[in-house]
């Protein structure tokens, strides 16, 4: 494993651009260094024998050209807000509605959504069709709007030594949630760092390298709560240039695997220097600011300075290129504690409608589902399509995400769903029509 340069945690400079004209802190990105000694690097994004296993991979999903890249991955969160006291919506006890934001934010740049500021026309430019909601069900199968606040009794946190007390003052399962801490850093410029994916043990077994530990970080993306959200006017400190949510955009990418966009490296001249990605052009280190437009290492080919994974302001960033989401989405598929969260969803009670559609499908909102005679204790359900539309499958998952596949007959446009086996507790309905839009409904059974 070769040692990557540590750029992001340089001494502040100084920048005068078009943007601001005072001191300002580079992006301060603390994935590089958080990684720097952690035995799980060669295993990690970045990797050499992660990035083996990665080629090897790509190439062999390639062939099998099955996979569908249009598919939405949906990725439950939880966000645990900690703080120092404050009342809900003061300082770091960040209120419900600076939370939900920044999961329409995610949503946005994941989704390149047209009318917001994830939306590009860059020919690279896409939609990962990643997206992201705050759990409805926490571990216990209880109900929950997915945010959990916890008195810390202290101001803050620094990411080293204190990382994984920090961490475990609350953890949800990973194999299942997205965990997300928001904290005050109380040293250096530091705005966020993530956990980057790993490769399976079992592959690693028969390979002549050192098996791996896992890591002793608990699995997730920790966030400066001064850049989390949407934040109000003056109340971001010295990180004013990061006052519009990109941070967690750029965390929850190295979460699925993404590197830095120049490649953590040193320079041009550096042939390790790569973010794997060839869709991203080479460039010499990180862009700060928001320049007008920066030279990359290819001449007469500009730096992609829009993209997440770089260090520029939130206002300069929309750009998720056509190889950042295929890796992402290949460790979706493949990695431990990213797979789960696809094959045992949890239900998710925060999403915006057009989450679940397909593109130029309209959102359909008229699917039903109630209990016959709107009795809860009938046991039986109804599901209704709307005008015109098909039922073509029916998905039930319990509060743990198991799943329960329910037969339809073809041609149905109403059914009659016996829930009466059913162990108590709150489930969820995903519902697929025959225009492939998809509606998620909870109910509970008694
Ligand atoms: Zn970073």
């Amino acid at each position: 494993m070769k040692l990557r340069l540590i750029v992001c945690l340089v001494v502040p400079f100084l920048i005068s651009g078009i943007c601001f004209s005072q001191i300002q802190e580079p992006r301060g990105c603390a994935n590089v260094e958080a990684y720097r000694h952690s035995k799980m690097a060669p295993f990690s994004a970045g990797g050499a024998v992660f990035e083996e296993w990665f080629s090897k991979l790509e190439k062999s999903e390639f062939n099998r050209s099955a996979v569908n890249e249009d598919e939405i991955y949906t990725i439950p969160v939880v966000v645990h807000v900690l703080h120092n006291g404050e009342a809900i919506g003061v300082g770091k006890n960040l209120s419900d509605e600076r939370v939900k934001g920044q999961i329409d934010i995610l949503n946005n740049d994941y989704g390149k959504k047209e009318g917001t500021p994830g939306f590009n026309i860059n020919p690279v430019g896409v939609d990962t069709r990643i997206r992201f909601c705050l759990a409805s069900l926490d571990p216990n199968g209880l109900p929950t709007n997915g945010i959990v606040r916890i008195n810390t009794q202290v101001d803050g946190f620094d990411f080293n030594p204190y990382n994984t007390t920090l961490k475990n003052t609350s953890l949800w399962n990973p194999d299942k949630y997205l965990n997300i801490w928001t904290v005050k850093f109380l040293v250096g410029n530091h705005i966020g760092y993530a956990q980057y994916p790993f490769i399976q043990p079992a592959w690693a077994d028969s390979l002549n390298f050192p098996q791996p530990v896992p890591d002793v970080q608990p699995d997730g993306v920790v966030i400066e709560y001064r850049v989390f959200g949407n934040v109000p006017s003056g109340e971001s400190g010295p990180f004013r240039s990061y006052n519009t949510g990109r941070t967690v955009t750029h965390e929850i990418g190295h979460y699925l695997g993404l590197l830095h966009i120049w490649g953590d490296g040193n320079g041009c001249s550096d042939p390790n220097a790569t973010d794997y990605c060839e869709d991203t052009p080479k460039q010499n280190t990180f862009t700060a600011g928001c320049p007008n437009s920066v030279a990359s290492c290819t001449t007469g080919i500009a730096a992609m300075k829009e993209d997440y994974m770089d260090y520029t302001n939130d206002v300069c960033m929309n750009i998720f290129t056509a190889n950042q989401k295929k890796r992402m989405r290949i460790v979706m598929r493949n990695c431990i504690r990213r797979k789960s969260i696809l094959q045992n969803p949890v239900p998710c009670g925060y999403i915006t409608d057009t989450q679940y559609s397909k593109p130029n499908i309209p959102v359909i909102k008229d699917v039903k589902l109630y209990f016959k005679n709107n009795d809860i204790a009938s046991g039986v359900l109804v599901v209704e399509a709307p005008d015109g539309l098909l039922i073509e499958r029916i998905v039930l998952f319990d509060g743990l995400g198991k799943e329960f596949k329910v037969r339809i007959e073809k041609n149905t446009t109403d059914f009659l769903l016996d829930v009466r086996s059913l162990a108590q507790g709150i489930y969820l309905a995903k519902i697929e029509t025959s225009n492939g839009a998809v509606k998620n409904i909870r109910f509970r059974k008694l």
